[in-house]
């Protein structure tokens, strides 16, 4: 149960003033559900705004405050904005500017011949100088003009700064003071400020030592739900799985395994014949042969008389490896079957029936497998293809389905540096492989400059021409969503007017159905040319493709290029990456892209983009997606993880773990950070 002090941070945002309906959306949006989600939406940046008497001292693209008498209303005509023309003290005219609803707030906020303060970001807009909805506009008595340096937040549409800044203040005002949970002398030594106090001043300034602290404390809850989960397991009874070979033996695989195959199977194995169950992590690119991997660790499991379960994360994965596994399966006569959420009635029946009286060895499957209504006589192995869809906590759910704890096998095809592995997975054991089959096609990699496009369609056009298809590729950032997803649309209207209907269009904003019809057109092979936004990272597996484009490469991480890139060079015909670059390229950049053509290594192009971006990250700003934090940017991660993962150890070992003074502290932590499901673990042991 949650700790009392906490339930002011967890109250719903609603019991803000001045959240209704209507704002409630744009802050879900946001992920702004509870008090605490509020308190910790950190300022991206801070503006720090200069004062200047009349616009002659102000420069485009400049954050000033400056007194402006507004001269007339000119109402938007059709489409177009609402304007209001003002002047400055000396007679320069500047257009404030409003789209949409916003004109309703001009109309009140700017009565003409009334003198206002208004702080904003001058632009030019043809002849005429411009404010694009001024961030304030007040009544020259207001304290606006001593608050030079303000946050930025990150936005959702119905949101604005002076809003959401009102809400982070009433949020503010609303912190308990909680005991403290770092460790005593790591505190002393860092010299951080409290937590309370840390919120309070990361949203005022750019202070360094308080933006840490709160990384920290992520990191610290992070690394200690994980090494509760480990204890955790460490105390559970599994079962000791010998196999005696005889069913690996009769497998005829058409080629010998690569070494690290080898060394994760014998690692594997290991682990299989302990009691403490094992809890493993197999990493390795798209290609790199795992599936072979967990085909024999299952058959370890069948060897001993146990059953096993394979969890893929969708109904096609689900349907593919059961495909493979079922050919592989032949000469062994091991009973494979495919359970999804599809199945009903009679097949469905007969498949439970035989998991149940252990006529069926092995099954496949989505989350189905894991329902209630599954039973199973033995199961004593789980392996879960692709881990980070799934998420630890789920994981380990799921692993109470046997009569003793099974053995876990984790899969996955991100290669992602060790630092972010003991973030994801903890001390998580990990075999790597960190070779590919022989006679894999290197993909041929180019930089292309941008203003060489016509050579590239031309290209593209030959390419079709021969009977193969390509993938063309358009950066998506969430900040500009929206424009990039109306970059890709040009892109595609353009490549439409050359090829026809052997275009297809796929992104994130396109519905469902729309989305499914245009990938169905490609992956049959009736569209040959596939533009997307980078939707087309997971799931795709279209042979035929052998030809990539990808443009603005620069934008793109190194891991996330990697990851394109991987859909071409999956079939026998030799494989081609374009990446396009802008003129302007920093010197990261150059390296990023330079890299790209030189190593098809998954695992040092991951280490690489964290160097690469780690070191040139701004205050602020995450990589969502990659990393299970919200707090803590890649380089506090890589600079204050191992000493969190250090500080958890010593509560665990010395400080009594979650029982003594310290880990009543911890407990807020855990729950602060949403990691309460290590606490879980501790009552369900
Ligand atoms: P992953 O799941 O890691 O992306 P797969 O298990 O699907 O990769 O294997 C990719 C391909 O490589 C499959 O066609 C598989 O038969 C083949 N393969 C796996 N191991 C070897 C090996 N040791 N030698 C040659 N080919 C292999
Ligand atoms: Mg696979």
């Amino acid at each position: 149960m949650r700790p009392d002090l906490l339930n002011a941070l967890f109250a719903e945002v609603e019991t803000l003033d001045g959240v209704g309906p209507k704002l409630k959306k744009p802050l879900d949006k946001l992920g702004l559900t509870r008090i605490r989600d509020v308190a910790y939406h950190l300022p991206e940046r801070f503006v720090t705004r200069r004062s200047v008497a009349n616009l002659d001292e102000a420069s485009v693209g400049e954050q000033v405050v400056v007194a402006l008498t507004p001269t007339e209303h000119k109402g938007s005509s059709g489409r177009g904005p609402y304007r209001v023309l003002a002047q400055d003290e000396i007679g320069n005219i500047c257009s404030l500017t409003y789209f949409g609803r916003a004109s309703y707030t001009a109309k009140k906020l700017l009565p003409v011949g009334e003198k206002r303060w208004i702080a904003g970001r001058i632009d030019q807009y043809g002849q005429m100088l411009q404010i694009v909805h001024p961030d304030h506009v007040v009544e020259a008595s207001d304290d606006t003009l001593v608050r030079l340096c303000e946050p930025v937040y990150s936005l959702s549409e119905g949101l604005t700064q002076p809003k959401i800044s009102g809400l982070v203040e009433q949020a503010l005002a609303r912190l308990p003071d909680l005991p403290e949970w770092i460790e005593p002398r790591q505190f002393e030594a860092a010299k951080w400020p409290s937590w309370r106090d840390s919120l309070k001043l990361a949203h005022k300034g750019e202070h360094e030592a308080a933006r840490e602290r709160l990384a920290y404390d992520e990191l610290l809850a992070n690394s200690l739900a994980l090494l509760l989960v480990r204890a955790d397991n460490r105390e559970r009874k599994g079962q000791a799985l010998i196999g005696d070979g005889r069913l690996r033996e009769k497998l005829e695989l058409p080629y010998s395994l690569t070494g690290a195959q080898a060394r994760s199977v014998a690692e594997i194995e290991g682990d299989m014949v302990q009691q403490t169950p094992m809890l493993r992590l197999l990493q390795g690119d798209v290609g790199a042969g795992k599936t072979v991997v967990a085909l024999k660790a299952m058959l370890i499991a069948a060897e001993a008389g146990k059953q096993a379960a394979l969890l893929a994360p969708t109904e096609i994965l689900a349907r593919q490896h059961f495909e493979t596994l079922r050919v592989m399966l032949r000469p062994t006569g091991v009973e494979i079957a495919l359970l999804t959420g599809r199945d009903k009635g009679r097949a469905r029946e007969s498949i439970l029936m035989g998991l149940l009286d252990g006529s069926i060895d092995m099954v496949v499957g989505t989350h189905a497998i894991f329902q209630d209504s599954v039973n199973y006589k033995d199961l004593a192995l789980v392996v879960i293809d692709e881990q980070h869809r799934f998420g630890v906590a789920q994981r380990l759910m799921l692993s109470n389905k046997g009569r003793s704890t099974p053995h876990t096998l984790a899969m996955t095809a991100t290669p992602i540096p060790r630092t972010l592995t003991l973030a994801q997975y903890g001390e998580m054991d990990v075999s790597r492989l960190d070779e590919m089959p022989p006679g894999r096609q290197p993909i041929d990699t180019r930089v292309v400059a941008q203003e060489r496009f016509a050579d590239v369609a031309d290209g593209v056009a030959r390419h079709i021409a021969g009977g193969q298809q390509a993938y063309w590729v358009c950066p998506m950032v969430r900040e500009n969503e929206n424009e990039d997803i109306a970059a890709a649309e040009a892109r595609y209207a353009g490549l439409k007017e050359r090829f026809g209907d052997q275009v297809v269009l796929v992104h994130g904003q396109l519905k469902p159905d729309l989305k499914d019809a245009a990938m169905e057109r490609f992956a049959s092979g009736q569209a040959k040319l596939l533009v997307a936004t980078t939707v087309i990272e997971v799931g795709v597996d279209v042979p035929a493709a052998t030809l990539m484009v990808i443009e603005q490469a620069e934008r793109f991480g190194l891991a996330q290029l990697h990851q394109l890139r991987g859909r071409v060079g999956r079939g026998s015909e030799k494989s081609v990456c374009l990446l396009l670059r802008g003129h302007t390229l920093s010197e990261t950049g150059r390296e990023r892209l330079a890299l790209m053509r030189e190593t098809q290594d998954g695992f040092l192009l991951a280490e690489e983009d964290l160097r690469l971006r780690g070191g040139g990250e701004l205050l602020g700003t995450r990589q969502s997606g990659d990393t299970p934090f919200r707090v803590a940017t890649l380089e506090q991660i890589t600079r204050l993880l191992p000493k969190a993962h250090d500080d958890a150890k010593i509560l665990m070992e010395r400080d009594g773990g979650l029982s003594g003074k310290r880990g009543e502290a911890a407990r807020i932590l855990l729950y602060l950070f949403d990691r309460d499901w290590g606490v879980q673990m501790l009552r369900g042991g």
